[in-house]
């Protein structure tokens, strides 16, 4: 993805949005709260962290430290995060100081995260689902995904025409890594956060 274009509509986003209501508590929306908003894949209808961290059923703490790793890495965002230090938020804006207040990130972890394609990738655990349908299957998946470390590789078999759309939508909108997508054999990697 070209850093232009995705800087682009950084841009665009907040020129938005900024100052627009969060729809589920009405608060005004902040830059910063809209830089979360969108590195969280609500560009179209952003939310304040609060009541995004909610929607998507995770830990604001958690979710706040992976934002912040996340941010760092992007120049069009940390430029943009500059930016909105110094302009109009209300003080004292809660977000203001989150790449501040974010755990730093051990060399370790970050070069886990990044791994993608590494050693470590081996599926430590097989499931197959056989032709479940996505809905049991997703259900059943979570189930055993509770008993499995963060960041261990599950490899999931389905043959079910609709899990090659299901399955990786369901693991970005609870944050597990796919690591491999060939139907019927998708790999993943739980997340590290609770
Ligand atoms: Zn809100
Ligand atoms: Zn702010």
């Amino acid at each position: 993805m070209a850093e232009t274009s995705e800087s682009r509509q950084l841009l665009e986003a907040l020129a938005r949005w900024v100052g627009a209501s969060c729809p589920d508590c009405l608060e005004p929306l902040c830059d910063h709260g809209v830089l979360c908003a969108v590195a969280l894949g609500l560009k179209d209808l952003p939310r304040c962290l609060n009541c995004a961290t909610k929607g998507l059923g995770r830990d604001l703490v958690a979710t706040k430290n992976h934002l912040a790793r996340w941010l760092a890495g992007k120049d069009c965002y940390l430029r943009a995060w500059a930016k909105a230090d110094s302009a109009r938020c209300k003080t004292p804006c809660p977000l203001s100081g989150l790449l501040q207040e974010a755990e730093i990130p051990d060399e370790a972890e970050l070069a886990f995260e990044r791994t993608d394609e590494k050693k470590n990738d081996a599926p430590m655990l097989v499931h197959d689902f056989g032709d479940m349908g996505c809905g049991d299957l997703v259900l059943e998946l979570r189930q055993k995904l509770r008993g499995v470390a963060p960041g261990a590789v599950v490899r999931v078999i389905a043959t079910d025409p609709g899990a090659p759309e299901d399955i990786p939508a369901w693991l970005r909108m609870v944050g597990h890594i796919l690591l491999k997508a060939a139907p019927p054999i998708y790999d993943l990697r739980k997340r590290l956060d609770p």
